[in-house]
């Protein structure tokens, strides 16, 4: 049995390295100095395929399996890009992007995945709270269904990319009582009703990451934005973070 790259792979891991120190590496320092997002970095890694890179093509994706979507993260790193614009990529494609498209009924999958894949949308995720961070199952953003809708309050902290995404998928309990067993996942636009964010937050690090509050004041998600099924969220956050913290 073979164990080593292919060599479509390597050369893949070529490529990508070369773009990064021509097109993206002379763009990272004064992102980083100043602390700020780079939407032309942005377009740069959406232009080479680099934000969608393991889902379907159908779906606008690149189909890459996961040891070329390690290799990209190696030669991005490798080349220099900074570490800020690193974690925005991988909070998009890994925390937001990839449970879309795991948990996603089709018209969710082809709503989302295409514009997230190609960079023209950014995504985020919802998980963390003032009071719930490494036992996340103690979440307390709720979501009440009202007719047609879920009604979402709570808030939450930390959200690497909330000031500038397009969607979020956001944790929230429908049961408190049942613990992590109530925590159900919403796919929620920044236009729904009630969702806001707050002022991004200044980093000793990844400085050109934006991270922030993400606020829930009586927001209202359409039925058809409950993403799988209610119950389950817990485990698809499990899921999310097995692929993006490897
Ligand atoms: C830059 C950045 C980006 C982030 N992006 C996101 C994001 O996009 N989405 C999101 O949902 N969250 C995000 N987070 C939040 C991150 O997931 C949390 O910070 C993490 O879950 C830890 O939670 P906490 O900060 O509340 O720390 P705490 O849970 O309060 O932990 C503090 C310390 O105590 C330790 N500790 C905790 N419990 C125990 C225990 N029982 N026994 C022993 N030690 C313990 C921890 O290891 C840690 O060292 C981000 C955080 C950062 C810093």
């Amino acid at each position: 049995m073979e164990f080593g790259f292919t060599e479509e792979q390597l050369l893949f891991r070529d490529t990508i390295y070369k773009y990064a120190k021509n097109e993206i590496v002379p763009l990272c320092e004064e992102a980083d100095l100043k602390s700020e997002f780079s939407f032309e970095i942005w377009k740069k890694l959406g232009q080479m395929g680099l934000l969608g890179l393991p889902f379907p093509e159908e779906y606008g994706g690149q189909g890459a399996d996961v040891v070329t979507c390690c290799l990209a993260g190696e030669a991005l790193g490798h080349a220099g890009v900074d570490s800020g614009h690193m974690l925005a990529l991988g909070a998009h494609t890994y925390l937001c992007t990839d449970t879309l498209f795991k948990h996603g009924n089709e018209e969710q999958r082809k709503k989302y995945v295409p514009k997230l894949a190609s960079g023209e949308w950014i995504g985020c995720m919802g998980l963390t709270e003032p009071g719930a961070g490494s036992d996340a199952a103690s979440l307390q953003t709720t979501a009440v269904k009202k007719d047609d809708r879920w009604i979402l309050n709570g808030s939450k902290t930390f959200i690497t990319n909330a000031p500038i995404a397009n969607v979020c998928v956001v944790y929230a309990t429908v049961d408190k009582s049942k613990k992590h067993a109530g925590i159900s996942a919403f796919i929620v636009e920044k236009d729904f009703k009630g969702f806001s964010t707050g002022k991004p937050f200044h980093k000793m690090g990844v400085r050109a990451s934006t991270t922030s509050e993400v606020f829930f004041e009586d927001c209202e998600v359409p039925e058809e934005n409950v993403l799988g099924n209610i119950g389950e969220g817990f485990m698809y956050a499990h899921q999310t973070l097995e692929w993006d913290r490897s």
